[in-house]
């Protein structure tokens, strides 16, 4: 037995029919990336890869580069995803605590590492977006035959290294019955089937586009069209042989940003899903109008893969992530009192489900710290929830801007600025204030071509936000900052106007 190989790998060697199609027209079936997991399963234990072991990569998004992460399960090394964005200075970090037996980079790293991966003694090989390196070279002479080894539902088979804004990235150690289990209530609660093509443009060094749409497609057995990045041109042309689109946020404004998304571009379409980041309510809306479709936004996060969504067929409701998936269980806390707020009320959302993850990876005291003794995890996330059970999150905690005592949720004052006429979105942060300790300030883009000024957005303001709530200093800036998933990077904007209302110092 090997929970995650056996429902996701060992399927394909049976299926001759393409599972991924590429934009350029050339397709690999079922069999042949299953045989490409078994030669590459040969070199990783000829590297010395033993079940437990650490297998780190930095590559671009490939065929090769999933059939690694196959290759992974079947051999029982942990497969380790990063960023292909990291600097070999934060790679220095990465290697060093997560100590991986083998790492594969892009061959054009590969000079840079080198030297790191002889002092930790790490196997280094590498692998490009088109099948070159010395990995594909040692695939190509290896044998395919390979016998999976054995593996339990609480053995781990990843570790996804947190973003971490703040402090050390953490390494969230995923199991096979984390991974499995989420796979499976997403295709039962999507209605994913064999005849689902995905399109399928996010990176998968990141929970979305690897544990999310490819666990949820091969465990449907369905196929994918899978491109090496998210590019509106590219997305437009390969959609009619698509039948359902996972996306964070900025790839559905990017899509009704131009005019050829349109209801007869996207009528064959069965389902678009949204998460990694909020969706706008006015998204949403946007693209229902243009569309036809309701785009269905699920919430997750590292550390518990997918525990929302909204339904399949009841209402998907703009600006909440839905209801708990089967199995999850949810409560909202007070964060100071450590008892759950009353219903309604808006508190720290902690999770508990077969989903949510074994620990951080050699951090026994954080993990301790963020799991209650009754087996919830603390997520970190504020959010709501609705009397009918829908869920909506606010905002992440260290987020949350405590003006004059009062707290202030970065969304709400987002949601009514976001509203107004020319302006296209914002983003609320707290700044130190000498009188208030954090006083609020607004981070705006306006429309194309968009007058509006800051005078315009307070007046607008001042019946509909208590004054403590109000921007205290507005900002207007051409786009906000956001890393590849969409997310909105507040803190680099924190330190961008975090010092608007420091006093002068005295002469
Ligand atoms: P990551 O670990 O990179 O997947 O980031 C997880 C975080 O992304 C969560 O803790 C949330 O703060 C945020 N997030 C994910 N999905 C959503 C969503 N649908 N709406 C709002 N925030 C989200």
């Amino acid at each position: 037995m090997n929970p995650l190989a056996d429902a996701l790998v060992a399927p394909l060697e049976l299926r001759r029919d393409p599972v991924l199609l590429r934009p350029d027209g050339s397709e690999m079936s079922g069999d042949a990336l299953h045989r490409l997991s078994g030669r590459i399963a040969n070199v990783l234990t000829e590297a010395g890869a033993r079940p437990g072991d650490r297998v780190a990569v930095q590559t671009e998004k490939s065929a090769e580069a999933l059939a690694l992460y196959l290759a992974c399960l079947r051999t029982g090394a942990l497969f380790l995803p990063l960023n292909t964005a990291y600097t070999t200075t934060e790679l220095d970090y990465f290697l060093g605590d997560a100590e991986p037996c083998v790492a594969v980079c892009a061959p054009a790293a590969e000079a840079a590492l080198r030297p790191l991966a002889e002092v930790k003694g790490i196997t280094l090989l590498t692998l490009d977006g088109s099948a070159s390196g010395t990995l594909a070279a040692h695939a190509d002479e290896a044998p395919e035959a390979f016998v999976t080894v054995t593996r339990g539902p609480d053995d781990l088979a990843a570790i996804l290294y947190t973003s971490g804004t703040t402090g050390r990235s953490k390494g969230a150690m995923l199991s096979h019955g984390n991974l499995l289990s989420n796979a499976d209530a997403l295709v039962e609660t999507w209605r994913f089937t064999a005849d689902d093509i995905l399109l399928h443009a996010l990176p998968i060094f990141h929970a979305h586009g690897l544990f999310v749409a490819t666990n949820v497609l091969l465990r449907a057995g369905g196929k994918m069209v899978f491109l090496p990045k998210f590019d509106v041109d590219t997305v437009l042309a390969q959609l009619p042989r698509a039948t359902a689109m996972m996306g964070v946020p900025t790839f559905y404004t990017r899509l009704l940003g131009d005019a050829r998304f349109t209801r007869e571009a996207t009528g064959h379409m069965r389902l678009f899903v949204s998460g990694s980041a909020p969706l706008l309510a006015e998204t949403h809306r946007a693209f229902e109008a243009r569309t036809g479709h309701r785009i269905l936004e699920r919430y997750g996060m590292s550390e518990t893969t997918m525990s929302t969504s909204n339904p399949y067929d009841g209402e998907r409701r703009a600006g909440t992530v839905g209801l708990p998936l089967p199995g999850v269980e949810l409560r909202i806390v007070d964060a100071d009192l450590g008892v759950e707020v009353p219903q309604g009320e808006i508190g720290i959302l902690e999770v508990r489900g077969p989903n949510v993850f074994k620990g951080y990876w050699r951090m026994p005291e954080k993990t301790e710290g963020e799991f209650r003794e009754d087996g919830f995890f603390v997520t970190g996330d504020m959010a709501r929830i609705d009397s009918d059970g829908y869920i909506t999150i606010v905002g992440r905690a260290k987020d949350l801007v405590i003006s004059g005592g009062y707290n202030v949720y970065p969304k709400e004052v987002e949601g009514e600025i976001d509203g107004l006429d020319g302006v296209t979105e914002s983003a609320v942060i707290g700044a130190p204030h000498p009188d208030f300790g954090e006083g609020v300030v607004a981070i705006v883009v306006r429309e194309p071509g968009g007058g509006i000024e800051a005078e315009d957005i307070l007046s607008a303001l001042q019946d509909r936000l208590a004054k403590f709530k109000q921007p205290k200093a507005i900002f207007f800036m051409g786009e906000l900052p956001r890393n590849t998933m969409g997310k909105v990077q507040k803190n680099a904007l924190r330190e961008r106007y975090g010092d608007v209302f420091a006093k002068p110092c005295d002469a």
